[in-house]
């Protein structure tokens, strides 16, 4: 019996300095340079006209914070890769933007809404780096 394999991103064009990024284990989101505006995925600014083409757009490190604002517990692998339980969760950014991502470094019982949480890189050998997020260490345990 053959070890099922992690699937790997869909990177698009759109999206791939976000992936470049990770490969270095940075943060990267598009951000307004008319008004400073952050934005996940790949976005033309909501607040004004965005010209020329894309031009008023830069890929900038964020902070890599924020806190969950939707989460589940997968009981059963949405892939057989993928070892359960596991929590899949919506991370409101401390930049604004929402980010689906993994928790990981807590139990799954006890991820809660409004955890404060940050970004952790972590490798794996099939898909390289990949983005989750860790409960925020605020304090030394
Ligand atoms: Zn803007």
């Amino acid at each position: 019996m053959s070890v099922p394999t992690r699937p790997k991103p869909n990177i698009t064009e759109s999206i791939r300095p976000f992936w470049d990024g990770v490969a270095e284990k940075k943060f990267l989101l598009m951000r307004c340079q008319t008004c400073s505006a952050w934005y996940w995925p790949a976005a033309y600014c909501r607040f004004h006209e965005n010209k020329p083409f894309y031009g008023n757009m830069r890929w900038e490190e964020a902070s890599g914070r924020g806190m969950v604002f939707a989460f589940n517990i997968h009981r059963r692998p949405m892939h057989p890769a993928f070892e359960v339980p596991y929590v899949y969760a919506l991370i409101e950014l401390d930049e604004g933007p929402m980010f689906g991502t993994n928790i990981v470094d807590c139990a799954p019982d006890d991820v809660r809404i409004g955890m404060p949480v940050e970004i952790t890189f972590r490798e794996f050998e099939e898909t390289g780096v990949l983005p989750q997020f860790r409960p925020f260490a605020c304090e030394a345990v």
